[in-house]
């Protein structure tokens, strides 16, 4: 194998993935009861449409999209609304969301669950699907779909890149999938591609995971032609791959600009579950109501990749994995990227890849930088992290901007590699918050 493309920087964690990537998709059983958050996507969270004792099919549609930068939220099961409540989210919020007896009969609402020729779809029926299912990022980014496949007239699109390389320590749903059904994320890729008039496709995919780059790239090969390109790229083992803007770099040697978005660089990213669920949205009229969830770590007894409702709270899937009583932290998402929670009963959403259960989690204590330059080594932005650390330990939020804060993508290479054990990947992301608000304020005086 000759050398393998990737980007600057980075960083080999070790991956853990043995635990759960030879564990095939199990179908979860549906809970009697889902809790489905209105905020499971970037943007404004989704309105709410039932009331308690309304009674709901599978798929019909139980929040709507609050603005353009929203999405529509789906009923997982058939059922009775109990009531609205409140609930946690990932990443320390709370929103509403909508708890419902589910009746076991999983009828779907009407419309759903019908089969489309999707030859059929022009790409402006293919953009309407993508909203009406109220996909989103299935990655973990969670950014509604329907707004990255509708990028401004000038922003002409030439390459559209599924992110097949989960390069996340423990996370194998997307590995999953790519063995079990890759005919659905090539086929999703094409509708994407036509979404956008684009003509290039690429899927790139780690080489620690050769077998399903193997099935993905004879796909590709054989579902190519008419003008239509489909390319496998086997890239490096390194965290993190697969990052939108390290995606881009490696496969197609193009960087995007500070402050600036792959369609700067006439770029689509998308993740493979996304694609999958473009197919099933566009041929199946399925709204995006379930997807898959790792749930593994060494706090459960045995590690499983399940084919989960969205709502099912985290407790009944670890249950299903053997919880242990020792554990010490649980993280929605992968370690370096994930949040830590307390909230056992907070359910699976659009962009939850994984759930991890701990028992030997370290706890630390921060040091003072040693200046060992070890963070910006491994900064795959090329920022200081260092200097970042220092001047928003010290609340100088503002100072930040002029050293690039807004520019990290989070991926927390730089506390993962730091000696001193400095938590900037947090301060970081506090700082972004506080300048957000800032910014927020502003604005809301303005308007004033
Ligand atoms: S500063 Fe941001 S982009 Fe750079 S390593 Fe740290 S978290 Fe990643
Ligand atoms: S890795 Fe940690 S100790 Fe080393 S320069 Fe960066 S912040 Fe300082």
């Amino acid at each position: 194998m000759g050398e393998l493309k990737t980007f600057k920087g980075g960083t080999h964690p070790h991956d853990f993935k043995e635990l759960a990537k030879n564990q095939k998709i199990a179908e979860c059983d549906v809970p009697t009861e889902v809790i489905v958050p209105m905020a499971q996507h970037i943007g404004a969270p989704a309105k709410v449409l039932v009331k308690a004792t309304d009674e709901v099919k599978r798929g019909q549609l139980i929040g709507e999209p609050a603005g353009f930068v929203s999405a529509g939220v789906h009923s997982p099961v058939s059922g009775k609304v109990k009531k609205i409540i409140q609930c946690n989210t990932p990443i320390g919020t709370t929103c509403q969301a909508v708890l419902i007896e589910n009746d076991g009969k999983d009828e779907w609402a009407d419309g759903c669950n019908v089969d489309t020729d999707v030859s059929t779809l022009s790409s402006a029926d293919i953009c309407k699907k993508v909203a009406w299912a109220g996909i989103v990022g299935m990655g973990g980014a969670t950014f509604p779909t329907h707004v990255k496949l509708s990028p401004p007239p000038e922003k002409k699109i030439d390459a559209v890149i599924l992110n097949g390389v989960e390069c996340e320590p423990y996370l194998t749903s997307d590995y999953r999938l790519m063995l079990e059904k890759p005919e659905t994320i090539v086929e999703g890729l094409k509708l994407l591609l036509k979404a956008v008039d684009c003509k290039n496709g690429y899927i790139g995919i780690e080489a620690n995971k050769e077998d399903a780059f193997r099935i993905m790239d004879k796909l590709c090969k054989e579902m190519s032609g008419d003008g239509i390109t489909l390319i496998a790229e086997l890239l490096e083992v390194k965290y993190p791959q697969g990052a939108e803007k390290q995606l881009i770099k490696a496969i197609l040697d193009r960087e995007v600009p500070s402050g600036g978005l792959p369609m700067d660089v006439g770029v689509v990213v998308q993740n493979v579950a996304t694609a999958s669920a473009v197919y099933e949205a566009c041929s199946k009229n399925r709204p995006l109501t379930e997807r898959i969830v790792t749930a593994t770590g060494d706090g459960v007894k045995e590690p499983k990749n399940f084919l989960a409702r969205i709502g099912t709270p985290a407790k009944y899937l670890l249950g299903k994995c053997g919880f242990k009583e020792n554990v010490n932290k649980l993280i929605y998402g992968g370690p370096m990227m994930g949040m830590a929670h307390f909230d056992l009963e907070m359910p699976v959403n659009k962009g939850m890849s994984g759930i991890l259960s701990l028992c030997n989690a370290e706890v630390y204590e921060h040091r003072r930088c040693i200046r060992c330059g070890r963070c910006v080594e491994g900064c795959p932005q090329q920022l200081l992290p260092s200097e970042l650390s220092l001047v928003i330990e010290s609340g100088r939020f503002n100072d930040s901007k002029d050293i690039n804060v807004l520019d990290c993508i989070e991926c927390g290479v730089c506390t993962y590699v730091c000696p001193a054990r400095r938590p900037i990947v947090q301060w970081i992301k506090l700082a972004k918050y506080e300048l957000n608000r800032q910014r927020l304020r502003a604005a809301a005086k303005e308007k004033k």
